[in-house]
Formats: structure tokens, sequence, C-alpha cells
């Protein structure tokens, strides 16, 4: 078999890049996801986002080594395995991040990638149903928009609690300023999750010269003479099988996969290839390094009502809700767990956003042995709600490595969190300004009492409660940054150093995390090396 393109993986970046290159029928493309085709319903539905963690959609092995400054806790990372990855998996958050961020980028001598250079990439997969102003697109097949069809008094409560607590009311935290609270943006269609396979890969699967090759897993990279040349995959019926490209491979497999393959493909750093017998075809040490994540925990509270979505987690309300759901794609399956945001910045980054609030109306509980994450094991609690304190420009940085040279090992996740200890003073003063948040007037109406942290006396109390309840915000990027210097993987075109003919595309190539949720700026990433690779002036 051979293609002029093979992308290796069908999440966020992958069904961009599918698109985008097969739009020219002389170009033959192939996409291979190791996952299955999207057919399971949660995905479809926005509510059904709890029941797809820990789900035959979700790769289920991936965490995180035992974390030092997090009580030696491992995380869980949940990570989509089906056509369209993460996208297909998420909690659908439009979030571009800050302007500054892909400035520094472009003054990290990433030519191309200042805020201005990508926000027409922003817009061209935009179509935005609710803002019209010149930050957003509407000729795009990604439909974004604020959640209309069904809301809870407590988002409007926590966004004029915020104004009450000194941020601005913002509409609009993807346009002329991040800062403030307001409704969050979405990418839902017609009361439908839009993810990258049916906003951009549907529509392009009738195209004869894109092929997608689902259950198929990437082994390794074939590369000769310098040259990736083809691809080793692993199909459902475990036949090993070999795929060659004549013109590019692109490897798009996300944060922990892209750089596992790299290293399975003999490209990283010598010594450590060298350990588990895998012949070295090119030395770059910064392959896998450089892992930075955004991290969150919850601040929660009762409410006096049962107006939030804890009510609805109920089985019979569920099935209310569902039928509503089905009849008129109204009511509470409409939204996933997030309904409004904050932006906000604290003295260790002056001037600039440092801090998310997620504000969700699910209140979660007081107890450290749940797991947030695992509808399975989550107690249907007394209704409130909850905001999520989020460290945006975290220092910590870690590390993905390889377990063993079996492709079907998951990888060590070292992400040091919390190891720098500003990562630690954001997430507290941030936590303090979101109690400030919940006991402001606005709230006064809605809430009964703040019951997590349990206690919040002091800043080591503060941070006992992080260590014993944070997450990830499931944002893992940079393991295979741009850039020219000695950790640098691809450069400002996204090319291997050093190997003809291979390219990373997906969140692991951002040399710096941004600062907001990540899905967006994939989709830039994707639609900006789309033009690259097919030789577009950029
Ligand atoms: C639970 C969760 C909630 C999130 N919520 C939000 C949100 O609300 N808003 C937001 O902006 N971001 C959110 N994110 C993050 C965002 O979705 C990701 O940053 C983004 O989807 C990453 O895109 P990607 O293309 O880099 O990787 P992915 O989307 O992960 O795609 C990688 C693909 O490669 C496939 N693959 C991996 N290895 C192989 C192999 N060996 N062979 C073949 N295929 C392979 C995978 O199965 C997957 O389909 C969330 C993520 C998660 C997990």
């Amino acid at each position: 078999m051979t293609y002029d393109y093979i992308i290796i993986g069908a999440g966020s970046a992958g069904c961009v890049l599918a698109n985008r290159l097969s739009a020219d029928p002389g170009n033959k493309v192939l996409l291979v996801e190791a996952g299955g085709p999207d057919k399971k319903m949660e995905i479809h539905i926005p509510a059904g986002y709890a029941k797809l963690h820990h789900s035959e959609v979700d790769w289920g092995g991936y965490w995180t080594e035992p974390q030092k400054h997090v009580l030696n806790r491992k995380i869980y990372l949940p990570r989509g395995k089906v056509l369209g990855g993460c996208s297909s998996t998420n909690a659908m958050a439009y979030v571009r991040g800050n302007k500054e961020d892909y400035n520094d980028w472009a003054a990290m001598g990433n030519r191309g990638w200042s805020y201005e250079d990508v926000l027409p990439y922003f817009k061209k997969s935009e179509h935005n149903k609710d803002l019209h102003n010149k930050y957003h697109g509407q000729k795009g097949e990604l439909t974004v928009g604020f959640a209309k069809d069904f809301e809870t008094p407590f988002a409007g409560a926590f966004i004029k609690a915020c104004t009450q607590c000194g941020f601005t009311e913002n509409n609009d935290y993807n346009g002329e300023q991040m800062e403030g609270a307001g409704p969050f943006q979405f990418t839902i269609k017609d009361g439908k999750r839009h993810s990258g396979v049916t906003a951009f890969l549907k529509p392009a699967m009738s195209r004869k010269n894109l092929t997608v090759l689902t259950n198929t897993h990437t082994k390794k990279i074939i590369v000769e003479n310098g040259k990736a040349a083809g691809i080793e995959v692993m199909t459902g019926k475990n036949v090993s099988q070999e795929i060659r490209a004549t013109k590019e491979i692109i490897l798009s497999a996300g944060s922990f996969a892209s750089p596992q393959l790299l290293m399975l493909s003999g490209i990283g750093d010598r010594d450590e290839l060298k350990t588990l017998g895998i012949p070295c075809i090119q030395h770059l040490p910064g392959v896998g390094k450089n892992l930075q994540d955004h991290l969150f925990y919850p601040v929660s509270g009762l409410a006096k009502l049962p107006l939030g979505q804890n009510h609805h987690i109920k089985p019979l309300n569920q099935i209310a809700d569902l039928i509503n759901y089905l009849a008129f794609k109204k009511g509470a399956m409409t939204i996933g767990p997030l309904e409004a945001v904050a932006f906000g910045s604290t003295a260790q980054s002056p001037g600039r956003i440092d801090y998310q609030f997620h504000f969700t109306s699910i209140q979660v509980g007081n107890n450290y042995d749940v797991d947030f994450y695992n509808l399975k094991t989550f107690p249907v609690n007394k209704d409130g709600f909850s905001i999520l304190p989020t460290l945006l420009r975290p220092k910590s940085r870690g590390y993905v490595s390889l377990r063993s040279n079996n492709p079907f090992d998951f990888p060590i996740i070292q992400p040091n969190f919390l190891s720098e200890e500003s990562d630690k003073e954001v997430l507290i003063v941030s936590g303090k300004k979101a109690i400030q948040v919940v006991q402001a007037p606005a709230f006064d109406s809605y809430r009964d009492q703040l019951i997590y942290p349990p206690d919040s006396s002091s800043d080591e109390a503060i941070l006992l409660h992080i260590q014993k309840s944070m997450e990830t915000v499931y944002h893992p990027v940079g393991t295979c940054k741009m850039g020219q210097d000695e950790l640098a993987v691809v450069n400002h075109e996204l090319r291997v150093h050093n190997i003809e003919n291979l390219r990373v595309v997906d969140a692991s190539i951002m040399p710096t995390i941004v600062s907001g949720n990540t899905n967006a700026p994939v989709y830039m990433i994707a639609e900006k090396a789309a033009d690259m690779i097919l030789g577009y002036d950029v």
C-alpha cells in the first residue's frame, strides 16, 4: 500500500489534516487511527462527557508516575482512543489562549507563529454562531457558540460574583481581551458535540483519495537514509503490515504517543534508546522532554436549592432529560460539565493571565477518595457548584520516556507536578480568590455553605487540599517542541530536525503551553501545518 501522505492519529489535528490534504483529488491520503469509529452515543450527547473516561473510547492506561510534590499520588490521564481522539471525549470548551502566548513562540525564533500570524488559522476553521467581530470566523467547518439550550442560575451568579470580586465582565475571552468572567464558548452544533470528526473528517470521508483505517495501531515509522518512508502498523486482525508514503508522514498521535513513536523509531536521546536496544537513527535529546500541563482542583459549595447539575445526575431525572433531549434537543443533556469561566492574573505573572476558573454547576462532594472524573464511582451529591482554579502558566517541566521497546506498552509519564514553588503559589492565590467569589453577594440566594476545601484557614491547609484533590485539565503539551535549541524536536515548519519527509503536528509541538484549553490551538496548528505541507506561502 502506498500513499502520498500518511497521517498517524485521527485526533483533533489528524482530522483537520485529513480534510485539508485530501481537498486536492491529486493527493492520495491515508489516516491511521488506533481506536475505532465514534459510534458510542455518549460521545455525541454533550452531557455524556462523564461516561467517556475510563470507557472503551479512552486509552485507559495513561497514568503519571507517583508525584513527589502531590503526596506521591499517581494522576490519571484520560486520552481519547477513537476517531476524533480527545476532540471526541473532551469538555468542548473553545478557548484559544492569550495573544502573548503566540508572540512568545515567535520571540523564541519560530517564524510565522505570532498572534497576528496564527489568528487567520483560528478564523479559518471557525463558524461562530454568536460572535461577529474581527476575531471570529463565520465560514469555517467548526461550529462555536454559547450554550443556550440549558443554563443554571448558578452560572449567572458566578459571573456576577466575579465582577463583585474585581473581574471585568467579558463576553468574549477569545476577542480583544482575555481577562474577565463570562460564559464559555463551546464546540456544540445543534445540541451535539462538534468534534474533529463531525466538523472536519466526516465531510471529507466520501472523497475517493482519502482512506481512513481505524483499529490500526502504528508501531513505528520506517526511516531510510534519513528519510521517513513508511510506517509499520498492527491491524485490527493482529496482522503486521508496512505502508509506504511517497511525500510525507505526519505524526499526530498526541503529546504522549507522538514522542513515544519517534523514540520507537530510533529518533530520540541516543543513550536512552541504547538502554532499550533501539538503534538510534537521529540523536534528538528533546524528544519527550518539556512536558507541561494545566492543573486544577475544586473549591466547592452546597446550594440551597436543587438548581444545578447534581439534580440531573439522578437516574430518574436522567431519563426525563434524555427524552427532552431526543425530542427537542433541549435541557440538561445539551451541555457538558462546564458553564462559565474567568481568567485572571496573580503577582507571579504581572500583566499576564496566569489562572483560569472553570465553573461547573456540579458539587463534587468532599471525599478525597472519590474519583472526580469517573461517573461510576461519583456519588449523586446534594446540589451545589464548584469553581476549579486552574494553573495556566506552569513552570514545572516533566518528560515522557519509553517503558520498553514494545509499542503497545504505555510510556513513563513524569510531569513533576508542583515541583516549582511558583506553581503552588498561583494555585493557592487563585484558590483564595475562588473562595472570595463563592462568598460574594451574588451567590447569597444560592449558597448554602462552602464545603471544599474543608479547611482554608492557612496557605498550608489550602496546599494540602490542592495536593489531595488536584487533577490535570488533560492539556499535556510540549514533548516534541518547536524551536532551534537543543531540546527542539521540530522546526518552525514542524519538520523533525534532520529527518526528511516527517513532521509532527499536534499538541506536542507547543514550545510553551498556551494560557487556556488546548483543543482550539491544536486545530489552528493543524490548519497552519496543512498550508505548509501543501506549499502555500504562510
Ligand atoms: C477529558 C478531556 C477533556 C478535555 N477538555 C477540553 C476542553 O473542554 N477544551 C479544550 O480546548 N481542550 C480540552 N481537552 C484537550 C484537547 O482535547 C486536546 O488538547 C486535543 O484534543 C489534543 O489533540 P491532538 O491532536 O494533539 O491529540 P489527540 O486528540 O489525543 O489525538 C491523537 C490521536 O492519535 C491516536 N493514536 C495514538 N497513538 C496511536 C498509534 N500508535 N497509532 C495510531 N493512532 C494513535 C489516538 O487514539 C488519538 O485519536 C480535553 C482533553 C481531555 C482528554
